[in-house]
């Protein structure tokens, strides 16, 4: 974790510190190798079986948002705790998800979180960017609000696995380039959403936009929509 409680306040991981944990009050230690980023460990297992081991991925996603709204320890009414990696001041939880997350436990962190959203690590696997620019190399054009494609029908595990979903998904493709989709050279975050039958269609958003969404309720802009055919059977929106 980036944080643990030293004489009673939140404290970055550093050589010679104590601290104990925000959740469950054990000690943790400080671990500043050169390996892994600066954090701190608990001494046995990690009481949040949720946690996930931390990437700088996971830390610049965290640096994205002030101190006081990263590593939230929230209790549930069970009086179970967890550390939301993000919670904004709407009480918006948001999750950075690297690896591989199970259908039940990505279930059982929606109904804990309550309003959340998922940022999801694309590029895991260098073959899941390439299968995604591949399949917008179809060209299907989404004639929303904003500029979106429409996946075709054969998919690929990352987006099977997170479209089931109940809470808005973003991935994070990093510094991947879409120029060629005329998307401005800039961090993308593409968000996943169901359409008409059985159909996915994703929307590229500037990440920043994404942050400020969430951080002052800006509203989600995109990019100016790809123009609609003359010819409204063009609009797969029309065929079923
Ligand atoms: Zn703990």
């Amino acid at each position: 974790m980036k944080y643990a409680l030293v004489d009673g306040h939140r404290h970055e991981a550093a050589v010679g510190l104590r601290g104990v944990c925000q959740a469950c009050g054990l000690p943790m230690t400080p671990r500043c190798g050169q390996q892994r980023v600066h954090h701190w460990a608990h001494r046995t297992a990690n009481c949040d079986k949720w946690w996930e081991r931390e990437t700088a991925w996971h830390r610049d996603w965290k640096n994205e948002f002030p101190q006081e709204c990263q590593e939230i320890r929230i209790e549930g009414p069970g009086g179970d705790v967890h550390i939301a990696d993000v919670q904004t001041p709407n009480r918006t939880v948001l999750e950075f998800q690297h690896s591989h997350l199970p259908g039940d436990e990505r279930r059982s962190r929606e109904a804990f979180y309550g309003p959340m959203a998922w940022i999801v690590d694309g590029m895991r696997k260098g073959s899941d960017v390439i299968t995604f620019r591949s399949f917008l190399s179809a060209d299907i054009p989404d004639y929303g609000a904003a500029r979106g494609w429409r996946l075709p029908l054969r998919r690929f595990p990352l987006i099977d696995h997170w479209i089931s979903a109940t809470h808005p998904v973003y991935l994070d493709f990093g510094n991947t380039n879409f120029v060629g989709w005329g998307l401005p050279p800039m961090p993308l975050l593409w968000r996943i959403s169901k359409a008409p039958s059985f159909r996915i269609v994703v929307t590229p958003f500037s990440k920043q936009n994404v942050i400020d969404h969430f951080m002052q309720g800006d509203p989600l802009e995109g990019f100016n929509p790809l123009p609609k055919p003359p010819i409204r059977a063009m609009d797969y929106r029309a065929i079923d």
